[in-house]
């Protein structure tokens, strides 16, 4: 079987292997050496095999957190694939590039996991990106991409189903965790290198699956209230200086406070200082959140030009 017809079939067949199409494609294209996949059913994986005989599937038992859990690696090269499967989630230098992800993001991850307490999940993670950048590029924009943000732990995994919850009905792709171009914490969000990536797969989306592409670019293209990575907000509007100006407030839907979010929704400004965050319909003020830091409440502006 030719590529472009594996890169057809794995558009047909995606949504039923609870796979990241962005990486199944760039993995088939030659364009990611390796990807990493936590299977919900058997089924999904005997799908892979039997449509794509060329690739190497190998699978583990992992601990992370306290729980067991079972991971797949898959790669067109048997050794990446087995090199990836002998140190998943032990070498992350080496998982990093088996992957695919830019040097300079490797070491920043590296660097800053090596020196700190924080954890991947930690809003300062994105707060750093966000300071590095001058401006937010949407092809990096990874504040959808779920597959290493839920770590086991209960609070999250709660958190998680409230999310599908709210977009169960909404949304409009037929797997979840389809809303991203790269699957990395980019080392800022105007990583040259990230940048690179994010268009390649963007264009393998859209020539192989556009309206999908058009769904995910339309997402990722926006401005985003951040607080941390389960709660935010993506607006349908523009920033100038500091000001953010909307219509209306979009999907994907995170699990805020009613309050927040009903104030949110019926205004159409918010306005973001180093100690809060304030909510205006026109120029009456709603609503003020007191942040408890810096990093607490801030937008990244991932709008096109
Ligand atoms: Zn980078």
């Amino acid at each position: 079987m030719n590529i472009r017809k594996e890169l057809k079939k794995i558009v047909d067949i995606g949504s039923r292997t609870s796979l990241v199409l962005s990486e199944f494609l760039a993995v088939i294209a030659g364009k990611k050496p390796v990807l990493i996949a936590g299977f919900h059913s058997e089924s999904g994986k005997e799908l892979i095999k039997s449509n794509f005989p060329n690739l190497t599937l190998f699978c583990g038992e992992i601990i992370i957190g306290n729980k067991q859990k079972n991971l797949c690696v898959i790669s067109r090269n048997k050794s990446f694939a087995k090199q990836a499967i002998e140190c998943l989630y032990s070498d992350n230098k080496k998982m990093g590039q088996l992957l695919g992800y830019p040097k300079c993001c490797i070491e920043k991850y590296l660097q800053v996991f090596n020196t700190s307490e924080i954890s991947t999940n930690s809003p300062t993670i994105t707060h750093q990106s966000y300071r590095n950048a001058k401006k937010c590029n949407f092809l990096t924009n990874n504040l959808f991409n779920f597959s290493s943000r839920i770590d086991c732990k209960k609070e999250q995994s709660k958190l998680y189903s409230q999310y599908r919850g709210l977009n169960n009905k909404e949304f409009f792709i037929s797997s979840w965790n389809n809303l991203q171009f790269i699957s990395h914490i980019p080392c800022s969000y105007d990583c040259k290198k990230s940048i690179k990536i994010g268009e390649e797969i963007d264009s393998l989306l859209k020539k192989y699956a556009p309206d999908i592409e058009k769904i995910i670019r339309y997402t990722l293209s926006k401005p985003i209230l951040f607080f941390d990575l389960f709660k935010l907000v993506v607006f349908d509007g523009h920033l100038k200086g500091d000001i953010l100006y909307y219509n209306k407030i979009i999907p994907p839907y995170f699990p805020l406070e009613n309050l927040l979010m009903k104030k949110i929704k019926n205004g159409n400004k918010v306005v973001v200082t180093k100690s809060k965050v304030e909510i205006f319909k026109n120029n009456l003020s709603l609503f003020v959140y007191q942040k408890k830091n810096e990093t607490d409440g801030f937008i990244l502006d991932f709008s096109e030009d």
